[in-house]
């Protein structure tokens, strides 16, 4: 997801790993299943949503709503909403841009294809390889994306164009189904990253992928550390 090639080699080495001894995978009712089945396993916990908080310090934190108190506060959302409430380095993100496509079924299928001849498109993936539930009907689900941000409509043409050379389609058979612009994808990893980060900001602690790495994999890692944090600073 970046051009310079100044993200961290120890880092891109985690990720080959992970694409080369992992399997790709999507949930059939999205990712927002995976905070659902942490939360489904709280017994005595209670979570409040849709409250944004605007102000914490180390036993409280003040929402639009109300005041609550604590022996403990986490503040786990991403660096740069963190540090609105507690200030702290400014972290430089990676942003991406994703046309979806939606192809006849009888497309060649080639799950990923790295293709950079026609910058700003990088690759183009074949997602109902991995996820078949997800393509529109008679149709597979193709998604092309972009280093950057690219709200108008001009590229849409070329991106179907990309994606007509890579899966030997006519451009005719193909159709946008939607475009994802995400400005704040992933924070991004200097080379000189450190893994494990100090996740405390004076009394508060702090969880997130930015402070492992940027990816789901990182941002739980991130909040069993912070977790921890918090059961050392009340002697449990
Ligand atoms: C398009 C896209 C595709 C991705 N695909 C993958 C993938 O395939 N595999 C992978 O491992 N990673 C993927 N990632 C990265 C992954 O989503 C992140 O690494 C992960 O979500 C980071 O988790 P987090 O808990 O650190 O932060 P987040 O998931 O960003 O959670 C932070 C939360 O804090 C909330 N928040 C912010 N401010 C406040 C406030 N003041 N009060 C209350 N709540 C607040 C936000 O609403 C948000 O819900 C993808 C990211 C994007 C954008």
């Amino acid at each position: 997801m970046e051009d310079d090639l100044d993200s961290s080699w120890r880092y891109t080495q985690l990720l080959l790993r992970s694409f080369f001894k992992g399997r790709p995978g999507t949930h059939p009712a999205g990712i927002a299943a995976l905070p659902r089945a942490l939360a489904a396993q709280l017994r005595t916990t209670s979570i409040h949503l849709d409250e944004g908080a605007r102000a914490v310090s180390g036993m409280k934190v003040l929402t639009d709503e109300r005041e609550y108190q604590g022996r403990a506060v986490i503040v786990a959302t991403e660096p740069t909403d963190a540090n609105v409430l507690i200030p702290g380095d400014r972290v430089p993100w990676l942003a991406q841009t994703t046309w979806w496509l939606a192809l006849p079924k009888d497309s060649g299928r080639r799950s990923l294809q790295i293709d950079t001849v026609d910058r700003p498109f990088t690759s183009a993936l074949d997602l109902t390889a991995a996820a078949p539930e997800r393509a529109p009907v008679n149709s597979i689900l193709v998604a092309v994306p972009a280093n950057g941000v690219y709200e108008s409509s001009e590229l849409d043409q070329r991106a179907v164009e990309y994606a007509a050379r890579l899966f030997d389609t006519p451009t005719t058979d193909i159709s946008l189904v939607e475009k994802s612009v995400v400005p704040r994808a992933l924070p991004k990893l200097s080379s000189s990253f450190a893994l494990s980060k100090n996740q405390r900001r004076g009394e508060v602690v702090l969880a997130g992928d930015y402070l492992q790495t940027p990816s789901i994999q990182g941002a739980l890692v991130s909040g069993r550390r912070a977790a921890q944090q918090v059961l050392t600073m009340l002697g449990a």
